[in-house]
């Protein structure tokens, strides 16, 4: 079978490999729709997890079940499922711990495009379909459903992580499809005033659209006395990272009031540290809390994430600005990711 592939660190191609075979618990899958992610262009062009040989790229997608192993119960080959980027072991003392995203070590439940091959191939493998995978209602459009696996998922998390509160005040550094989310998200967990952090007019709207009721261009001076300006110098209760360099760690330290959470959601590709402002953090003493974390996966995050859609309380396909047709054109979808026009916030290839 065909795939698009990190050849190395930086650089991609089309490669040939052996169609997979599942396991007893596992299922082979074939994608509907797929699209490219910010996280693809981290680790192939800053080679931000390490090399990486002819690995298939790719961790969003829904697709169709094609084979599945003896011990498979919930689905079928014919089934349209959501496929989670993370995709755990879920006999793992991590996952006993509470974090299915560390399964078998740090990161180690992100599979695709990590450690195995990912999406982007004419079939692609599923560890534990029972529990990995989530059926999809065909009511869920694929372009929208395509959005499940990784934007919702993640966007939502930077609000979970954040602990939002009724009518707390957040600021979402970065208004990618990712912060985006984070924005809904926050708007959804009941966020009073959220103040969206970006500049492609583009993504300005969508962040309105999905709750922002403040923007602040990063271009126009430094976030955090624009920040402080809005707030009265007060700064807010949250603040969820979706964006920009390793310089937005000093910022959001800098913006949070004492007692806030800074919830990091971005994939730091670059650089051995990030820096805490000494005396923005009270000299150790604000009681201000930094936390970052991978994506949920698995079935029950993406049945919430489907069930969310399904019954409007959120429509993800207005992340959605460039959408193509056919196998091949993954790789455009890719170097759009890589290039960030200014009218793109995401593309997604469609393969039914
Ligand atoms: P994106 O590039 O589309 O969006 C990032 C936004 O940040 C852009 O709008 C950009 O204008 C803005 N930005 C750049 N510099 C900035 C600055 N100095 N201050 C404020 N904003 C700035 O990316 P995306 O697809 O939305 O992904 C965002 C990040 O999330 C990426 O690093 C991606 O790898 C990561 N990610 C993490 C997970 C996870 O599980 N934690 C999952 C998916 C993606
Ligand atoms: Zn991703």
């Amino acid at each position: 079978m065909k795939g698009f592939a990190m050849l190395s660190i930086g650089k991609v191609g089309w490669i040939e490999k052996e169609k997979p075979a599942p396991g007893p618990f596992d299922a082979i899958v074939r994608p509907l729709a797929v699209a490219p992610c910010t996280s693809d262009i981290h680790t192939v062009f800053e080679g931000a997890i390490g090399e990486r040989h002819n690995m298939i790229l790719g961790h969003e997608a829904v697709g169709e079940v094609v084979e599945v192993g003896s011990e498979v119960k919930d689905f079928k080959p014919g089934d349209r499922v959501v496929v989670p980027a993370i995709t755990p072991d879920w006999r793992t003392s991590e996952v006993q711990r509470g974090y299915h995203q560390h399964s078998g070590g740090m990161l180690a439940g992100w599979k695709f495009s990590n450690v195995k091959d990912g999406v982007f191939g004419e079939f692609f493998h599923v560890n534990d379909a029972d529990m990995n995978l989530a059926h999809l209602p065909k009511e869920i459009p694929l372009e929208a459903a395509v959005m499940i696996p990784d934007m919702m998922t993640t966007g939502f998390h930077g609000a979970e992580l954040a602990d939002i509160q009724m009518g707390s005040s957040v600021v979402v550094i970065g208004i990618g499809a990712v912060g985006l989310m984070g924005i809904a998200g926050a708007k959804l967990r009941g966020a009073g005033r959220i103040i969206g952090v970006g500049s492609r007019p583009i993504c300005v709207e969508a962040a309105k659209f999905y709750g922002a009721t403040d923007i602040l261009n990063y271009k126009n001076g430094h976030i955090v006395d624009q920040v402080m300006k809005l707030t009265n110098g007060k700064g807010v209760d949250r603040v969820i990272m979706a964006g920009g360099g390793s310089e937005t760690l000093s910022q959001a330290v800098s913006m949070v009031k004492p007692g806030g959470i800074i919830s990091n959601i971005n994939y730091h590709g670059s650089g051995d540290a990030l820096l805490i402002p000494r005396v923005e953090w009270g000299c150790g003493m604000a009681h201000k809390t930094i936390k970052g974390g991978l994506c949920p996966g698995g079935r029950l995050r993406m049945e919430r994430l489907i069930d969310l859609v399904f019954y409007k309380r959120v429509d993800p396909s207005k992340l959605v600005t460039h959408v193509f047709r056919g196998f091949d054109n993954i790789e455009k979808a890719f170097m759009l990711m890589k290039d960030k026009p200014k009218d793109l916030i995401k593309p997604v290839v469609i393969l039914a």
